[in-house]
């Protein structure tokens, strides 16, 4: 037998080490790679912001190595559960190879050339998030672990997707979290000016990497516009937040008469429009609105509208379980609206990105707006972010969108 101890190379050993409270030790030792600052007993040889720290339960019984960061609740993110491994640029270099690969060879992924390659800890790179767009990729590193891990991962997807060009654009509330300095910028080649053209099934879409919200598109419902696009055809579709309507564009594709495109953002709806424009002729009647959503779905149901089909993918009600209460009634109240404007036996396609709003409690609030709707509700299709997103069992946060077809009669 090996003793690990003369494994462990000189450098390791020398770790400062977190130390559990008694009884915390349960989601470490589940491989969570989140450790919250409440679970702390004892920090011994300082470490600074950003450094690679043990971590130990109680007892002293070596637990996971990760990166410390005491400005954050969330004081350290687990890395490894190996204590032979070290946190080093050969780790961060490998996983990002790992996560790229594995997109590589998705047969879900083989029909874009968009798509997530790094998501985050359910790719054992906490605060990492990388989409490729046609070649451009766009990077953001939320957590301190990440971004002091920039070169690393940079020269990696360098190396291992070969891009046109990487930009960091960061999202400013998680950088505030981790008390870390904005650093966004060109990091690797040529980004494009304006706008990238990607394909996906075979339909074209056109991203603003700069500007465009989150990375420039959703990429997490992928699939959820094909499964949806096979109701579409022959019918009149309500798309409501919209963006730069590409549940629309796969209705129109597939068949849609007349597809209504509902956003708040104009200059979404305008990029919706470029986006029907590189359809070509399809005989569906596009229309866009600028407008608040309840404000517009409540208008069209007093003038007694009704569509074979509607959409609801609204921004993310809830961001943290205390917001959840209020985000449940406003998805039952969007909800309730958008029954009342589908026709007898016709479809709500309904989604929640609140990760804190869980699958149950998602389709519990789905019940209660169809009693308020007086309607009655069938769930037809149960529908997941797309599997460029996907989920590490031992890290169930990371499961954020849900959605429902149902057939409303
Ligand atoms: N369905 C889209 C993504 C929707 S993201 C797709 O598949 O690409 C949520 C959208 O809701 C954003 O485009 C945002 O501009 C819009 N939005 C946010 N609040 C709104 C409101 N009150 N009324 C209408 N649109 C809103």
């Amino acid at each position: 037998m090996v003793d690990s101890e003369t494994l462990t190379t000189p450098e390791t050993r020398l770790l400062p080490v977190v130390v559990l409270k008694s009884g915390r030790d349960k989601s470490v030792r589940a491989h969570h790679p989140r450790l919250f600052s409440g679970a702390i007993k004892q920090i011994q040889g300082k470490p600074k912001d950003g450094n690679v720290v043990d971590v130990c339960a109680n007892t002293g019984e070596w637990l996971a190595r990760g990166i410390i960061n005491q400005q954050a609740q969330i004081a350290v993110r687990l890395l490894t559960w190996d204590q032979q491994k070290a946190i080093d640029d050969t780790l961060w270099q490998q996983r990002v190879q790992e996560a790229a690969q594995r997109r590589q060879c998705d047969p879900l992924l083989s029909r874009t050339d968009a798509r997530r390659l790094i998501f985050g800890e359910s790719d054992g790179l906490p605060g990492v998030i990388a989409d490729e767009y046609a070649g451009h990729i766009v990077l953001q590193l939320s957590t301190l672990a990440a971004a002091n891990a920039r070169t690393s991962v940079v020269d990696a997807l360098i190396r291992h997707v070969a891009p046109r060009s990487i930009v960091e654009r960061n999202d400013e509330e998680r950088m505030r979290h981790e008390r870390i300095k904005e650093s966004a910028g060109v990091l690797y080649g040529d980004p494009p000016d304006g706008t990238v053209t990607i394909g996906e099934d075979g339909l074209h879409f056109l991203v603003d990497v700069a500007k465009g919200q989150k990375t420039g598109f959703y990429l997490d419902q992928r699939e959820n516009r094909a499964r949806l696009a096979r109701y579409c055809a022959g019918a009149t579709v309500l798309n409501v937040f919209s963006y730069t309507g590409a549940f629309g564009v796969y209705a129109a594709a597939h068949g849609a008469t007349r597809v209504v495109n509902v956003d708040s953002s104009v200059e979404a709806l305008r990029v919706a429009e470029a986006n029907t424009a590189l359809l070509g002729q399809t005989g569906c009647e596009m229309q866009y609105v600028s407008a608040d959503a309840f404000t517009e779905l409540r208008a069209r149901r007093a003038a007694g509208e009704q569509f074979d089909v509607v959409i609801l993918d609204p921004p993310k009600f809830a961001h943290s379980p205390e917001q959840i209460e209020r985000a449940a009634r406003a998805y039952k109240d969007l909800n309730r609206i958008g029954m009342a404007l589908v026709r007898p036996g016709g479809l709500l396609a309904t989604f929640s990105c609140s990760g804190v709003v869980d699958a149950a409690l998602f389709q519990k609030i789905i019940f209660s707006a169809a009693i308020e709707a007086r309607r009655d509700v069938q769930v037809i299709e149960r529908l997941t972010q797309a599997s460029d997103h996907p989920v590490l069992v031992s890290f169930p946060e990371a499961e954020y969108l849900k959605g429902l077809i149902c057939r409303v009669l």
